[in-house]
């Protein structure tokens, strides 16, 4: 079997480290099966779609290394969800109901009280013809339930029908149809809820694996009633575990500072978002991956736990400042270009290691190439005129600061760091950085003795 996957957002926002967790998990499970992966915007809702929030969803999985193979609109498919509502009401599965909001929860309220669960009573399948044509003359326009396979063939006495399907994240699962509502598949206003497109877009586009928040897994049981009722087979599932703050709140408040355009901005590297989001809540380290094809390594569906996804932003910094440590000249040396940071190799390789973001390279390159500014301290004084006196003849090369301050500490008697610190100081502007010995070099001679003595 070919596997084909979707990624289904609404584009009615930006999206976040939470709400890339199904886009990654279908990225990495279409590379790990050599599948197709399709990026579905779900933008039946006319008025919330925007097309630039759609730009910009296409825009953030490009750039975190989500590559889809094909991209779709539903609102270029209301055709299929027509015919499909066509199928399903000629079949008489698909029925209409008249009952305005404020009536259906006062019915709700009466169960309620009366201690029975508030399933809707079908009560729209009694209408004659006469009743409904005297709701449609008040100007009453009717919504659409899908009538549940929960019964023997009279509809008002159902029975117990468990809908079970293997969850590919939570094993095994049961949704009893009878202690469900017909769900509403078509608005007052004619526009279709999720539900429906959902399904003709699955079965029209192969779908094989449906893998998302476990927030659908309750609609799962409707779902594959109605796959069924389409002449369908369903797909498999996989509900993932939502990820919360710490605390176990969810992403909600957050979303601004966590959408995937303000942490670029902030300078995180796409691989470190990607590996956070998609290691956190599994049975796996959340560790640094410095590539797709090694996150796709390491991921697995089954391994996603069944408690929530706890994380704390902070973990970015560390996941982050360990792929910077690792990364070669030539994976940043645009980047740094860009940054106005114009370097070759080895002042590269000298400050990754101090570097949480890429972007800190600027500290250092400033410290190499100044103009620094540090007051000296007046018991240092002294001391950085001795340094300037015994700075070695020659090149500057990863010797020189040993020699140097060989020969410092026998004339001062300062050792540690009241013999490393006022040095440090006074050549980079800076209390902590790369190693001196390392940095020396290019902070070069010219340099040295201008920022001495
Ligand atoms: N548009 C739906 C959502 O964002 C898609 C759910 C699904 O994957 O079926 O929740």
């Amino acid at each position: 079997m070919t596997v084909t996957v979707r990624f289904a957002p609404s584009p009615t926002g930006f999206i976040h480290i939470g709400n890339i967790r199904p886009a990654l998990f279908n990225w990495l499970f279409s590379l790990k099966t050599g599948g197709t992966f399709i990026l579905r915007f779900d933008d039946t809702d006319l008025e919330r779609s925007k097309a630039e929030y759609a730009k910009a969803i296409e825009n953030d999985l490009a750039w975190l290394g989500v590559h889809p193979h094909r991209i779709d609109r539903q609102s270029e498919r209301f055709a299929l969800y027509d015919k499909a509502a066509d199928v399903l009401r000629e079949a008489g599965l698909l029925y209409p109901c008249y009952e305005t909001a404020d009536e259906l929860e006062r019915r709700r309220s009466r169960a309620r009280a009366l201690g029975r669960p508030p399933v809707y009573d079908r009560a729209a399948l009694k209408l004659t013809d006469e009743e409904k044509a005297r709701f449609e003359g008040e100007g009453r326009k009717p919504h659409w339930r899908f009538l549940l396979p929960n019964h023997d063939g009279d509809p008002f006495i159902t029975r117990r029908t468990d809908v079970s399907w293997t969850d590919m994240c939570r094993g095994d699962q049961t949704i009893d149809l009878a202690s469900l509502s017909d769900p509403v598949l078509i608005r007052e206003d004619g526009t279709y809820l999720y539900t429906l497109p959902s399904i003709v877009d699955d079965i029209d586009m192969g779908i094989t694996h449906v893998i998302r928040g476990e927030d659908h897994v309750a609609n799962t049981g409707v779902q594959v009633a109605i796959f069924k009722a389409l002449g369908a087979q369903p797909p498999v599932f996989a509900h993932h575990n939502l990820l919360t703050t710490r605390d176990g709140e969810g992403l909600s408040k957050r979303k601004g500072a966590l959408s995937i355009g303000s942490l670029r901005d902030a300078g995180f590297e796409p691989m470190a978002i990607a590996s956070l989001a998609v290691l956190t809540g599994s049975s796996q380290a959340v560790e640094p991956m410095a590539t797709m094809e090694a996150l796709q390594k390491k991921f697995d569906l089954s391994s996603i736990s069944k408690s929530s996804a706890k994380f704390d932003p902070e973990d970015l910094n560390s996941l982050n400042a360990k792929l910077v440590h690792e990364m070669e000249f030539c994976q940043v040396q645009e980047r740094l270009i860009s940054m106005g940071v114009n370097v070759a190799e080895p002042f590269w390789l000298t400050v990754r290691g101090n570097c949480g973001k890429v972007s800190d390279a600027r500290t250092y390159w400033q410290a190499v190439h100044g103009p620094i500014l540090v007051e000296t301290a007046d018991e240092d004084r002294e001391f950085l005129a001795a340094a300037a006196r015994l700075l070695p003849e020659g090149e500057i090369t990863s010797e020189t600061w040993g020699v140097w301050t060989g020969l410092l500490k026998a004339e001062t008697g300062r050792k540690g760091k009241a013999l490393f610190m006022p040095l440090r100081k006074a050549l980079t502007g800076l209390e902590h950085g790369p190693d001196m010995k390392d940095m020396l070099p290019l902070i070069g001679r010219q340099n040295i003795q201008a920022r001495l003595p």
